[in-house]
């Protein structure tokens, strides 16, 4: 692993998918997600689940969410 700031990037996935970092701190975790295959893929897993849990908390189709939840993981472990 070269020094591509993965270590920052992963810490700071969690906030920056929920929009809580500030400015600069988003544009460097979305740079780094632009050159990183690897922490590309754990943000769109990270992002598939964190929609799929705002999707629970304001519908009422769990069933359903489940599934193409893990559909989405799926093809994303597929694509790797
Ligand atoms: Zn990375």
């Amino acid at each position: 692993m070269t020094d591509c700031g993965c270590d920052k990037a992963k810490a700071e996935l969690e906030e920056f998918l929920h929009h809580e970092l500030r400015a600069p701190d988003a544009a460097d975790v979305a740079e780094h997600l632009a050159n990183c295959v690897d922490c590309t893929h754990e943000h769109a897993v990270g992002v598939v689940l964190t929609a799929a849990v705002k999707r629970a908390c304001s519908e009422t189709a769990p069933e359903e969410l489940r599934a193409e939840v893990l559909l989405k993981i799926r093809e994303l472990r597929a694509a790797m």
